[in-house]
């Protein structure tokens, strides 16, 4: 750990080795995006090996993965997306780029929207019409839905895929948070999160769970979907040597340079996600005797990439509350952070339609997100409980 005394919320896990790569990019020029930039190419093979796909097309971030992928789904100007309150904004600001406008839904306690309000929502709120979702109070088509996998826990995709495909929508997963995490039973066993909806995004942004600086990776098991964000990903080159253009495309591709920390970063993944674990059991049997306190839990039939581990604060139990306890830690050098403000109350979005939103407020009041980084020590983790211990009760 750079400052010893700092105990860091979520940092990269670097190695040197990375920079025969980045060698590489400099005696061979490739340091951007292009025909010759074959770490973005081996980048993209590993990630669609890893994750069960075909093909994978590397973006400029994993925001710039969602922008594509609604685009690519063909949502237009005044459409409608289904999307989570409690997640990062950056899962919702794609919309507003295409001129679309966001429904929010609550959480369950795994975090994940909530699949029976999503249902209620669909089932009483919009009309079903010649095979289009009509959002009754807005009288504005819904076209897709966009869930996240938040905090790399898997979401309910079994009833996702099947309202998907009762109301003859498109699901956008989100798995920016959930590289590595998979399914172990049921109608989607052995798949990874991301390859089961209609588009799938990952980001390699410094804080996730593997990172090229800044990244992202766009999959689908629909080849032409690619091909397109490929295309305007890269400025929609219609003929590339005669620069001829029949759409608005995008700068959107991913450098050789970020795409050469990559292709190291996806081989030491399943050795991050082994420490995850493992500094996840040890919270959990660190804390499990504090009264008040409470470290939610993953799937169990899923391998979970464990990426963020989040506890909740009963103030009453524990003694003080939520703030208090962020405070002290972070006075103490821990690094711990809220969970996001909810986006439904975010000023760009304070006229969008929210519909039953309940149980995101609650977690937004009394969770906490405590040091993850997959290069933590057991050391680390004693030092954190050990606080949460004293500071309570
Ligand atoms: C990180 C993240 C993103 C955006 O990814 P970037 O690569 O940072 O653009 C989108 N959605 C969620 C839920 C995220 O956590």
């Amino acid at each position: 750990m750079n400052n010893p005394t700092i105990i860091p919320l979520s940092v990269p896990n670097l190695s040197l080795d990375i920079l025969d790569n980045v060698k590489e990019t400099i005696e061979t020029g490739w340091v951007s995006t292009g025909a010759g930039a074959r770490f973005v190419k081996d980048f993209e093979e590993k990630i669609a090996k890893y994750v069960g796909v075909e093909r994978a097309v590397a973006t400029q971030s994993g925001t710039a993965g969602l922008h594509l992928a609604l685009r690519v789904l063909g949502v237009e100007e005044g459409d409608e997306i289904i999307v989570p309150t409690l997640t990062f904004i950056a899962a919702v600001n794609p919309v507003r780029y295409m001129g679309a406008e966001p429904v929010f839904m609550d959480c369950d306690d795994s975090l994940n929207m909530d699949m029976d309000k999503l249902e209620d929502f669909l089932e009483n709120q919009c009309n079903f019409i010649d095979g289009k979702v009509i959002n009754k109070l807005t009288k504005k088509q819904i076209k897709v839905i966009l869930a996240v996998h938040v905090f790399g826990n898997p979401l309910n995709m079994e009833k996702l895929i099947e309202l998907r495909d009762k109301y003859n929508l498109k699901v956008i997963e989100d798995a920016t948070e959930a590289l590595g995490s998979y399914y172990l039973e049921g109608k989607y066993a052995g798949r990874h999160c991301g390859t089961i909806g209609d588009i799938g995004v990952y980001s390699f942004n410094a804080n996730k769970i593997i990172t090229t600086g800044g990244g992202g990776m766009v999959v689908s098991n629909n080849l032409d979907f690619l091909e397109k964000v490929s295309f305007l990903g890269a400025q929609a080159k219609t003929n590339p040597l005669y620069f001829v253009h029949d759409e608005v495309g995008y700068n959107y591709r991913m450098t050789n340079i970020q795409a050469a920390f990559g292709t190291d970063q996806i081989d030491r993944l399943e050795s991050f996600i082994e420490t995850k674990v493992r500094n996840y059991e040890l919270y959990k049997e660190g804390i499990k005797n504090i009264e008040g306190l409470q470290l939610l839990g993953f799937r169990k039939d899923a391998r979970a990439n464990h990426w963020f581990y989040s506890i909740i604060v009963d103030k009453e139990r524990y003694g003080i509350d939520r703030d208090r306890l962020l405070k002290k830690l972070n006075d103490n050098n821990i690094q711990t952070r809220p969970l996001w403000g909810l986006i439904h109350k975010q000023k760009p979005y304070l006229d969008n339609q929210g519909y039953r939103l309940k149980r995101a407020e609650f977690y937004e009041k009394n969770l906490i997100n405590v040091p993850c980084s997959s290069n933590l020590s057991e050391e680390d983790i004693e030092v954190v409980t050990e606080l949460l211990r004293r500071f309570g009760k």
